[in-house]
């Protein structure tokens, strides 16, 4: 078959999701992603899912609201990639005005989700927050605030699971797959109507086209590419820092900064710690060129972190920004036949965040099901209450035995192995496990010796943009 309800255009958690409610609604829908699903804004995001914390600064209750209860369905239907998370914020003598607001903001998210399963905040004094987390600078510490959110350690699994779900109920998965461009026909009246989608495969070279009754763009920074319907984006580079794991530390922190609304977090992963975000409007070129940290970036991340923690915890092992699009809360889904632009067939979801992707992926369905003239003879959405069936986990073992397991899950490129599917390796590991990971690919994947160099070349590619910024 080559004709669809619906095609999505972008394999992160978003368009994961919408192809997942789609499919379980009894819609045909294929997905492309131009990589592996979830290598997107997933896979550099802080890889926390905030409720209370989410709006910090917005006043945007019903928001807070609906993360908190988003918040609490990701811990339900997919506890196996979702956990509670504790988060410290730290208040300092200098931040007073943050300070007031957080307090004030806290108070009001707990009463905003009473019925939720996590815990309420609590206030600890400097003391009780310098136990928790020896490393807080004590200077000018006055106390901080625990909060319970949620963290998906591997978003990008999440994306997979939420990918291979929606095949389950019937939808074609198609990574490694670009969408070059949006067919177009003449529609009624004048008007143009997008039919479908022409892509090229990344890894085969392989083009072809596929018809779809709607076309749903999830791409998240490359819509403009495919559409201008929205109209030329605000775009926002956000910059984030790979340290070495704090000792002891079992919190994430999440600092209020005076001067933006956004939160900076430090957040511990498996070998790791996490620490961004700086967000600042971004002028340059948003053509697909490699987005990379410079060292300027990086040194003002480093000079915000430095109030708080210590010169020598401060150490940054890689670098890392992505360009996303700023979308207002609200104006997360776009339909430009209702907003006066000049195509049919076209929706596009943006801005949904980790938390709440699978309330804008279930609003993009409901629109799509009303606009495909199906509202009523599909089912009603069920992502709320359906939990994502848990898969056969990795087997303990060699480096070839677990390429193996990685290609029966559709891992098809060595830098998505080394750099998506093996969280537990460090970065020396993943170096020096790197020729043996080829050769088990090369032999499962029938890989020749060109192919082999052009994937390794990839790989150091990817891994040599995160040390851009000791020399950009
Ligand atoms: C540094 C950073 C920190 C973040 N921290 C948080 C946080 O703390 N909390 C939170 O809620 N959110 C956070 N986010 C945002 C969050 O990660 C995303 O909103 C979420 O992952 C959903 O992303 P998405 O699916 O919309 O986009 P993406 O994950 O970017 O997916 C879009 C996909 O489309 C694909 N694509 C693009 N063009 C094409 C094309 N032409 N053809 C085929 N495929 C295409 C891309 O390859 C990509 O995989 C953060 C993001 C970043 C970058």
């Amino acid at each position: 078959m080559n004709s669809y309800d619906i095609a999505v255009v972008g394999g992160g958690l978003l368009g994961a999701g919408i192809a997942r409610d789609a499919a379980q609604r009894g819609l045909s829908v294929a997905l492309f992603e131009a990589a592996d699903f979830g290598a997107g804004a997933a896979a550099s995001s802080s890889r926390l899912a905030l409720g209370g914390l989410s709006a910090l600064g917005t006043l945007d209750f019903t928001r807070v609201r609906e993360d908190i209860r988003e918040r609490e369905i990701l811990l339900q239907t997919a506890p196996h990639l979702v956990r509670p998370q504790t988060c410290l914020v730290p208040f300092y003598s200098h931040g007073l005005l943050a300070q007031a607001r957080l307090r004030a903001e806290l108070a009001l998210s707990d009463a905003l989700g009473f019925d939720h399963a996590l815990r309420v905040h609590q206030l600890l004094s400097a003391r009780e927050a310098r136990k928790r987390v020896p490393a807080l600078n004590p200077n000018g510490l006055l106390g901080a605030a625990l909060v319970w959110e949620a963290a998906i350690p591997e978003t990008e699994r999440l994306a997979r699971e939420l990918a291979w779900d929606a095949r389950r109920h019937g939808a074609v998965l198609h990574p490694h797959t670009r969408v070059e461009e949006l067919y177009r026909a003449p529609g009624r009246s004048g008007r143009e109507r997008v039919g479908g989608v022409c892509w090229k495969n990344n890894l085969t070279g392989e083009e072809g086209r596929t018809n779809a009754a709607l076309v749903i763009l999830a791409a998240g920074s490359g819509e403009y590419a495919l559409s201008g319907e929205r109209g030329k984006p605000r775009l926002q580079k956000t910059v984030s820092i790979a340290l070495p794991p704090l000792p002891g530390l079992r919190d994430a922190l999440a600092f209020p900064q005076e001067d933006a609304p956004g939160l900076l977090l430090a957040v511990p992963h498996t070998n790791t710690c996490w620490a961004g975000s700086l967000t600042a409007d971004y002028h340059g070129d948003d053509s697909g060129a490699a987005i990379y940290a410079t060292g300027a970036e990086v040194a003002s991340l480093m000079k915000s972190l430095r109030a708080v923690l210590p010169d020598d915890a401060l150490v940054v092992e890689r670098a890392s920004a992505s360009v996303h699009t700023l979308i207002l809360p609200g104006e997360e889904i776009h339909d430009p036949a209702a907003n006066g632009g000049r195509c049919d067939g076209l929706l596009s979801a943006s801005g949904a965040g980790l938390t709440r992707f699978r309330r804008v992926a279930e609003d993009a369905v409901d629109l799509a099901c009303r606009k495909l003239g199906r509202a009523l003879s599909v089912s009603p959405c069920r992502t709320a209450s359906t939990p994502l069936p848990v898969p056969h986990s990795c087997p303990e073992g060699s480096v070839a035995e677990r390429v193996e397991f990685a290609v029966t899950e559709d891992c098809l490129t060595l830098r998505d192995f080394l750099e998506r599917r093996v969280p537990q390796w460090s970065a020396a590991e993943r170096q020096s496990q790197m020729p043996a990971a080829l050769e088990a690919f090369a032999e499962a994947l029938h890989w020749d010796s060109p192919r082999q160099a052009a994937e390794v070349k990839a790989w150091k590619a990817e891994t040599a943009l995160g040390q851009a910024f000791r020399v950009l």
